[in-house]
């Protein structure tokens, strides 16, 4: 399992950037878009490091092993004394090496939900990269609901972070996704040299993120992401709480959870400009 991040070099001087593949294990689409081209991987311009968020959760076709590492980037006084001893908290810190000394960061994932739709993660300063990516809808607001993320860090330090979401992580298709992904965000960047062309993207933005307060949630029924919810529409119950749309919107990222303090679901608003 490759533990290290792989640096490489242009001739000419440019932007330094990061591409990590793996960061939840199980999303095994950017993990075999990177095996496949880090043999072949030229670059012409600046730097940029390639590699895996968690080797170990990789190896072990898990989310993470003890802690989500897509949540120890947070500032340490958020995090728990249990998240700090984790083997995922240390993996962020070295990680953080490489996003210090980045421009621009593509990090690539899957979705636990099947027939998701593909998507780009960013906040306004990701827009013009995002809208190079194959994607048609930008999420937004994550920052703020679920912040911890490799994207997260990034934005707040003044950099850009940008998240591929390339579909169901059981799909095939996903890893051709990730490669696309990974080579017109290489174009956008500077790095390389192809034809790139942007793409109207419609607008999503997160404004709620439910927590568990108990060690039973379970959804009303299963749904899709960016399923449709109306004002009062019965999402799920938690313990003996019923938990109910507070206005409409659309779902994602939505699960049955056995633990209190699990993130259940995010709920976000269309935007009305591209
Ligand atoms: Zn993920």
């Amino acid at each position: 399992m490759l533990e290290d991040m792989i640096e490489f070099r242009g001739k000419e001087p440019g932007p330094t950037s990061v591409i990590l593949g793996g960061v939840h294990g199980n999303e095994t689409c950017g993990v075999e878009a990177i095996r496949n081209i880090l043999p072949n991987l030229a670059i012409e311009k600046g730097r940029v490091f390639i590699g895996y968020g968690n080797p170990r959760a990789i190896a072990a076709n898990q989310r993470f092993t003890e802690a989500n590492l897509n949540r120890m980037f947070k500032p340490d006084d958020q995090l728990s004394q249990r998240e700090k001893e984790s083997y995922e908290y240390g993996r962020a810190q070295f990680l953080k090496t490489y996003l210090n000394q980045a421009d621009a960061l593509l990090d690539i994932h899957a979705s636990r939900v099947q027939h998701s739709r593909r998507f780009v993660i960013c906040e306004d300063n990701g827009l013009p990269t995002a809208k190079y990516l194959p994607a048609d809808l930008v999420v937004s607001g994550l920052d703020a609901v679920q912040p911890g993320g490799t994207d997260y860090y990034m934005n707040s330090i003044g950099k850009i972070g940008v998240c591929i979401e390339c579909g169901y992580l059981g799909d095939p298709e996903s890893t051709d996704m990730a490669v696309k992904s990974i080579f017109s965000f290489l174009a956008t960047r500077g790095h390389v040299t192809r034809e790139t062309s942007s793409r109207e993207q419609s607008r999503l933005q997160v404004f709620y993120m439910y927590v568990t307060k108990s060690s039973s949630f379970s959804l009303a029924k299963p749904f899709e992401d960016f399923e449709t919810l109306r004002e009062g529409q019965l999402i799920g119950q938690d313990g003996i709480e019923e938990i109910h749309a507070p206005r409409d919107c659309v779902i994602l990222f939505s699960g049955n959870r056995q633990k209190a303090g699990d993130e259940a679901f995010l709920l976000g608003t269309y935007k009305t400009t591209t």
